[in-house]
């Protein structure tokens, strides 16, 4: 498949990579239909996260349809459009119960959880992604909202809202100042 594939500080290139594969039992694997650039592509291209090494494939948000299912995903099946989280959870331990999604600390035999798209595993700037814990992880899309409307939730829109409206406890009637409006790191 094509992918976008980081190169280390200021080099990408869109090239060849395998196609992902089911890993894990809880795996799914998604086609991509929409995908976007975060400022914190930005930030790695730039080399600003170390933790991203060469040959990894950018893109932690993204709009698409399923493709083939692990066998103990239970929630999900070939054909299904969906979101994909820009946060990988398992939905059963402790954080996650909390619903802090982001703190997962996974099962066990699985590392790495939270934001690892485009980070510490391949992500979603690609014709294909595998996706770890794909019940918990993959949101199907009702008819009649668009795949541009529903990226906007991968992640942009739902950290805005909690940094900005619950962080800001911000409340419906207030009067507010709204400073920046989206990516806006430059690549070097
Ligand atoms: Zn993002
Ligand atoms: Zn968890």
């Amino acid at each position: 498949m094509k992918a976008l594939v980081y190169g280390g500080p200021g080099q990408k290139s869109w090239t060849d990579v395998p196609d992902p594969h089911i890993v894990n039992p809880t795996d799914a694997v998604v086609r991509i239909d929409t995908t976007t650039i975060c400022g914190t592509d930005l930030h790695i291209l730039k080399g600003d996260v170390p933790a991203v090494q060469e040959g990894r494939v950018l893109g932690h948000e993204g709009v698409g349809t399923v493709t083939e299912v692990g066998s103990s995903v239970t929630g999900l099946r070939t054909g299904d459009r969906v979101l994909i989280s820009c946060i990988k959870s398992c939905g059963h331990c402790g954080n996650c119960k909390k619903g802090l999604y982001s703190h997962c600390s996974g099962e066990e035999g699985q590392a790495g959880t939270g934001w690892i798209f485009g980070h510490l595993i391949d992500g979603t700037q690609a014709e294909y992604v595998r996706v770890p814990y794909a019940d918990n992880s993959l949101y199907k899309l009702p008819h009649g909202v668009t795949d541009d409307q529903a990226v906007m939730l991968s992640d942009i829109l739902p950290t805005a809202f909690e940094i900005g409206v619950q962080a800001g406890r911000i409340k419906p009637g207030d009067v507010v100042a709204v400073v920046g409006a989206g990516p806006s790191a430059s690549p070097r």
